[in-house]
């Protein structure tokens, strides 16, 4: 039988209220904005909205001054309409002059995510990493160090090139595989110099991202071993949403399972849409798809799953599909309200199911399911809670019916918060 490992054991990193990251904590999701920083009003509002998804922490650009100057004044007024989500500042080339510039923008970010190929060649390099360090260090904030193969340490690479050009012939490694040495020396070293410029090693997560899910896996798999740092998931430059989400989850779904991961994003090139009626096209769809990834492999449970059937030649009416979308919204939208009521109701299955062929079966797995009629089948929606039939729907009413089944189910069930 399968089961998932124990999660590998790593540092706790503390990153704002009772929010960590790391093995003994619950995996967090995180997302970042596409919007101009400076652009306070829409980095204010896509904040709120991937916070409300479900984004725990969210991460923004802050590359130039405007930036810098916005970070507090979006701090703030989050902070003033309630919402305390942590904000991850991401620097690039000149992260070392805009954190000692704008102090106000130092203090205003709960953690820093340095990209250790962006911060300048040969001594600008530990002198422009060192200056960010000792910001953090003397605020007390967390540092992600945070390599990407697109943009890694050139001189770092040279060198392990060059090491593998002198070995023989017998011993060289591949090119991808003198990549994943320069990669996790690139991490490991970083940490390393944090730490020679009193970082604590409690302040440190890693994340070493690639773009193709063998590379990721192979890259992730070598770095757990070396190291107790908390691990930051996610394939970089994923692509556009459905190949994005299906990559991202072949991977990271990959490495959960081993027990390594301790954070993750999905980077997903959101679709072009000027009507916003596209669900393709929301920010916040990066969160929900991890949040699904996560559910899916009982890792964490967010909202009550939702088993339905496909459909076939037998349910040729669309019906039950859209009784599966109905069911759906209605999940989305009770369950802030269930949440705040019903301890444990995050991990509620449902079923939908289209007709009789598997529908009595697989509703009887569910803690609560609903087999509809296929075509040509007597008009009639047998219901089960626990495994047992619990009543018969017909009419037009079932949606409703089959709504207040479930809002029954979990006054009966859960226990009240
Ligand atoms: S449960 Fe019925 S409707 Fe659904 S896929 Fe199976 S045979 Fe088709």
């Amino acid at each position: 039988m399968f089961t998932l490992p124990k999660r590998r054991e790593t540092l706790s990193v503390h990153i704002a209220d009772n929010i960590y990251v790391g093995s003994e904590h619950p995996i967090l999701v995180q997302s970042m904005t596409n919007t101009a920083t400076q652009d306070i009003q829409k980095t204010i509002k896509q904040i709120k909205e991937l916070n409300i998804a479900g984004s725990t922490v969210v991460r923004l650009t802050v590359k130039d001054e405007q930036g810098a100057e916005a970070i507090p004044i979006i701090r703030a007024e989050l902070d003033k309409e309630g919402y305390s989500v942590p904000l991850v500042g991401d620097f690039h080339y000149n992260g070392h002059l805009l954190l000692s510039k704008f102090p106000a923008c130092a203090e205003a970010l709960a953690k820093y995510r340095i990209n250790p190929g962006n911060v300048g060649f040969g001594e600008k390099h530990d002198y422009n990493f060192g200056t960010m360090i000792e910001i953090a260090r003397d605020l007390n904030k967390p540092i992600r160090i945070g390599v990407n193969w697109g943009s890694l340490d050139q001189d770092l690479l040279s060198e392990f090139m060059e090491i593998n050009a002198s070995k023989p012939e017998t011993k060289k490694l591949s090119f991808k595989e003198v990549i994943y040495e320069a990669m996790e020396a690139s991490a490991l070293r970083s940490a390393e110099l944090a730490m020679k410029h009193g970082l604590p090693e409690n302040k440190i997560v890693i994340s070493a991202k690639m773009s193709e899910v063998p590379d990721l896996i192979n890259i992730y798999r070598k770095i757990a071993k070396s190291c107790k740092f908390p691990l930051h998931l996610g394939l970089t430059e994923a692509g556009t949403a459905i190949r994005g989400m299906i990559s991202s989850s072949a991977a990271m779904g990959i490495l959960l399972s081993e027990g390594i991961g301790d954070t993750i994003r999905m980077s997903l090139t959101p679709s072009v849409d000027e009507t916003g009626n596209n669900p393709l096209a929301d920010r916040s769809l990066e969160v929900r798809a991890c949040q699904q990834l996560l559910q899916s492999l009982e890792l964490e449970y967010f909202k009550p799953s939702i088993t339905s059937c496909p459909g076939c030649g037998r349910t040729s009416s669309t019906y039950f599909q859209k009784l599966a979308d109905e069911i759906n919204d209605y999940i989305d939208l009770e369950m802030p309200n269930w949440k705040n009521q019903y301890q444990g109701v995050e991990k509620l299955k449902i079923a939908v199911m289209g007709c009789i062929v598997n529908g009595p079966g697989e509703s009887k797995y569910a803690d609560i399911g609903i087999s509809l009629p296929g075509d040509n089948e007597s008009p009639k929606a047998p219901v089960f809670l626990d495994g047992k039939q619990y009543k018969t729907l017909e009419g037009d009413q079932i949606a409703l019916e089959f709504k207040e089944i479930i809002n029954k189910y979990i006054s009966d069930k859960f226990r009240k918060v």
